[in-house]
């Protein structure tokens, strides 16, 4: 597929704090078991600017509204990018977002902003608290919307096609980099640094 090759990756909030819902973690809120959670939660107050992690194209914006006894999304945004070593495309997923500022069809930059945090308890932000709920797809697309939550005996996703996204960003970070370092180009030294630190330091 022709999606833009994300030759980097950044997380999308310029404070992104601890997940107060982790990947992988059991959710239940307000006596609903939601299942297990394929994103991080983090929290960020309404009008927090979102921005896309890397190039890529937006293949779904949509607002979900739900009621305050069934959540729901609000609005979401995902976003499809090309891995330039795997050459395989991958999804970064967006939710609980205030307004939309790119829609369906649009190419996106690396830090673009693309929606706000939305105000708690709105059709918005799916009657939430504010926060943000940032996902990595790595399954196939199939045009409709993926679910924040997997359930034993349900069949719209599998926990195999998420990956943890704040340690996805940085492994991704790593690998890139290793196509460069051998090859000392100008950037290699400083992008090397920023994937392996100071212990690094001495090798230049
Ligand atoms: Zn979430």
């Amino acid at each position: 597929m022709g999606y833009p090759v994300a030759s980097k990756l950044a997380l999308p909030l310029d404070s992104y704090k601890k997940p107060s819902w982790k990947f992988k973690q059991k959710t239940f809120y307000y006596g609903v078991d939601w299942g297990v959670h394929m994103g991080e939660d983090v929290n960020a107050p309404a009008w927090t600017k979102v921005k896309c992690i890397g190039r890529g194209k937006v293949v779904y914006s949509a607002l979900h509204v739900g009621t305050k006894k069934k959540r729901n999304w609000g609005n979401i945004i995902i976003i499809a990018h090309k891995n330039p070593r795997t050459k395989k495309t991958f999804f970064s997923l967006y939710g609980h977002l205030q307004k939309p500022r790119v829609k369906k069809g649009d190419k996106v930059e690396l830090g673009e902003v693309i929606g706000l945090v939305g105000k708690k308890n709105t059709p918005q932000n799916g009657w939430w608290p504010e926060h943000l709920h940032f996902g990595i797809y790595i399954g196939p697309w199939k045009g409709k919307v993926l679910p924040g939550y997997w359930k034993k005996g349900q069949k719209r996703t599998r926990i195999s096609h998420w990956k943890a996204p704040s340690k996805f960003i940085a492994s991704y970070a790593r690998y890139i980099c290793s196509i460069y370092k051998n090859r000392l180009t100008s950037f290699a030294k400083p992008c090397f640094l920023a994937a392996f630190g100071n212990r690094a330091h001495s090798r230049y």
